[in-house]
C-alpha cells in the first residue's frame, strides 16, 4: 500500500510518551516539565526523539490486540507524531492516539505547575499533536479521530476540550476486548457514540506486543483494588499477567535494543500474590528468567505498596535487588513507595486499603521501617507524600514534616504530591498551599537535590548513555536545583504574606 495515500488505521502518541528515555526515571522526569523548561532543553535533551520506533505500552497492546483480531500489518501504522504527515492520506479511516495528560489534571501534572508554574509539557505535546493531526485531516476525509489511554478519563467531563481538540470518540480504560470491533464500525464509516467504554480481555488473551515499548516498559500487573478514592485504580482489581507474555514483551523490547527494561505494576511485590499477601518467589522466579534473556540490562520497577514491602523478608529483597541490577553496575535502584501521610487516619480516612491491617497510629513508623529495610538491602527507596488531602489540618503537615526530618539522612527521595480528585471535584492549586506546606516541599527537595543526581547518573551510566548526554543532564539537573532554591523560597514568601 502507498503510504502517500495513507494507512488505514494510525496509531499515534504525543512526544512525551514517544521520545528516546534510556531509563524510566528519564521518562519521569522529562514528563514532570512545565513550559517553564525552554523548549530546546526538553525537545533536544530530556525528551529527544527516539532513533527506535518505540510506541507507549498501552498503543503497542491496542497494535496487537488489532492484529490478533484479523487486521494485517499493512492496515496498521503506529508512529510518532513527527511522522504522522508519512502515513495520513485519503485511504486513512481511523487516528488512534494515546495520551497520558489530555486535560492536565492528573496527580503529577497538578503538582509540576504549582511548584514551578506553565504548563505541564504532556499537556502541551498533546495539543500540539492534535493541532497537527487537525492540519492532516484536510488530505484524510473519511478519518475519524478516537483517544484513549490513561489520560482519557480526563476528557469525560470536559466535552468542550474534546470538541476544541478535534476528538471524536473518547474510549475509556482497557480496550483489548473490544478495539478490533471499535474500529471495524469507524472503518466502515457507522455512527458510533462519543464516549465508549472499553472492554477488557481476560489476562491469558492479552496479545504480547509486535514492537518496542517506550522506556522498555513490561507489564506485570494491571489494576490494584486497594481502594484509593484519588486513583483511578482504587476499584480495579489486580490482575496479573502470565510470565509467558512477559517474557515475550521483555524479549521485543530488548531485540529492539533498548537498554533497560522497566517492569510496570501498582504493586511490582505483589506480582502473582494471593489477594494482598505477596508471593516473592513468583516475581524472583520471573526476574530470574528474564535475566536469561540475551542482552538483558537493568530492570528498573516503578511501585510497591508499602504493606508489601512488609511481606517480603531481608533475603528477599537483596535478592530481589540483584537481580534487578544484574552486571548493569546499578549502585542505586529505585522503587516508589506511596506513604502518603504520617498519619494514618488521614491515609485512611480517604479509602485507602494500603494501610493493609497496620495500625494507623503506627503508619508513619511502619512506612519508615519498611524504607529503611529497602536501604539495607540496597534499594534507593522514592517515598511520595500527598498535600492537601481532604481533611488535612496545618498538625498533619507538622507531622509529615517530623517524618521527613527523620529520614532526610537516608538514601532516599521523598516526592511531595498534590492530591488531585478523580471524580470532578475541585483541584488544591498553589493559592491552597500554605507556608507550612512550602517548607515541607522545600524539605523534601533539600532530600531530593542530594540524592536525585547521585540517581540519576547512577541509572544513566547503567544503561549505557554516553557521558556527554549525563554531563549536560547533570549540569541541567543542577541548574533546576538553583532555580527551584529560589522559587521554593520565593513561595514560601508569597504564601505567608
Ligand atoms: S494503593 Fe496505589 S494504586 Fe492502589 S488504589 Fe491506592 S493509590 Fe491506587
Amino acid at each position: 500500500m502507498s503510504a502517500s495515500r495513507g494507512v488505514p488505521i494510525v496509531l499515534t502518541a504525543d512526544r512525551t510518551l514517544t521520545a528516546d528515555y534510556p531509563t524510566l526515571f528519564g521518562g519521569m522526569v522529562a514528563s514532570s516539565q512545565t513550559t517553564t523548561t525552554p523548549a530546546p532543553i526538553m525537545n533536544g535533551l530530556l525528551a529527544r526523539r527516539s532513533s527506535i520506533a518505540v510506541a507507549p505500552m498501552g498503543l503497542r497492546r491496542i497494535e496487537a490486540a488489532l492484529r490478533a483480531d484479523g487486521f494485517s500489518g499493512d492496515e496498521i501504522e503506529v508512529i510518532a507524531p513527527e511522522r504522522l504527515s508519512e502515513m495520513v492520506g485519503p485511504r486513512t479511516r481511523v487516528i488512534g492516539v494515546s495520551a497520558g495528560e489530555a486535560c492536565g489534571l492528573g496527580m503529577n501534572s497538578t503538582t509540576m505547575t504549582a511548584i514551578a508554574g506553565g504548563e505541564i509539557y504532556p499537556r502541551r505535546k498533546v495539543r500540539d499533536l492534535m493541532d497537527r493531526i487537525a492540519a492532516l485531516r484536510v488530505r484524510a476525509p473519511e478519518a475519524r479521530v478516537i483517544l484513549g489511554g490513561p489520560g482519557a478519563w480526563q476528557l469525560r467531563a470536559r466535552d468542550d476540550l474534546r470538541r476544541e481538540m478535534g476528538i471524536d470518540h473518547v474510549v475509556s480504560g482497557e480496550a483489548e476486548g473490544n478495539v478490533a470491533q471499535i474500529f471495524s464500525v469507524m472503518i466502515d464509516g457507522d455512527d458510533l457514540p462519543t464516549h465508549l467504554e472499553g472492554e477488557t480481555a481476560a489476562v491469558e488473551g492479552i496479545p504480547p506486543i509486535r514492537g518496542p515499548a517506550t522506556m522498555g516498559i513490561v507489564e506485570l500487573s494491571r489494576g490494584c483494588g486497594l481502594g484509593c478514592r484519588y486513583c483511578v485504580m482504587g476499584r480495579a482489581p489486580m490482575r496479573h499477567l502470565p510470565q509467558k507474555t512477559i517474557l515475550a514483551d521483555t524479549q521485543t523490547n530488548v531485540e529492539a535494543g533498548l537498554p533497560g527494561i522497566g517492569v510496570i505494576s501498582e504493586d511490582t511485590l505483589r506480582y502473582a500474590a494471593e489477594g494482598i499477601r505477596p508471593k516473592p518467589q513468583r516475581l524472583l522466579g520471573l526476574l530470574r528468567r528474564m535475566r536469561e534473556i540475551p542482552g538483558m540490562g537493568l530492570i528498573q520497577a516503578d511501585h510497591a505498596n508499602v504493606i508489601s514491602v512488609a511481606g517480603w523478608s531481608d533475603d528477599e529483597l537483596s535478592e530481589l535487588r540483584e537481580l534487578m541490577a544484574g552486571d548493569s553496575g546499578c549502585r542505586y535502584p529505585w522503587i516508589n513507595l506511596g506513604v502518603e501521610a504520617a498519619d494514618g487516619n488521614l491515609v485512611a480516612s480517604v479509602g485507602s486499603g494500603k494501610l493493609g491491617e497496620v495500625d494507623p497510629e503506627r503508619w508513619g513508623d511502619f512506612a519508615a521501617e519498611q524504607i529503611r529495610r529497602l536501604i539495607r538491602a540496597g534499594f534507593m527507596p522514592m517515598a511520595s507524600l500527598m498535600l492537601r488531602l481532604p481533611g488535612e489540618t496545618a498538625d498533619h503537615v507538622v507531622e509529615n514534616l517530623r517524618w521527613v526530618d527523620a529520614l532526610a539522612d537516608e538514601p532516599l527521595t521523598i516526592f511531595p504530591m498534590l492530591y488531585a480528585p478523580i471524580d470532578g471535584g475541585s483541584v488544591p492549586s498553589r493559592a491552597d498551599l500554605t507556608p507550612r506546606h512550602w517548607r515541607l516541599i522545600q524539605r523534601c527537595y533539600d532530600v531530593n537535590f542530594r540524592q536525585v543526581p547521585r540517581m540519576f547518573w547512577d541509572a544513566q551510566a547503567a544503561v549505557g548513555v554516553p557521558l556527554s548526554r549525563r554531563i549536560a543532564l547533570h549540569a541541567l539537573g543542577y541548574g533546576q536545583v538553583a532555580l527551584w532554591s529560589a522559587l521554593f523560597t520565593w513561595r514560601r514568601w508569597r504564601a505567608a504574606s
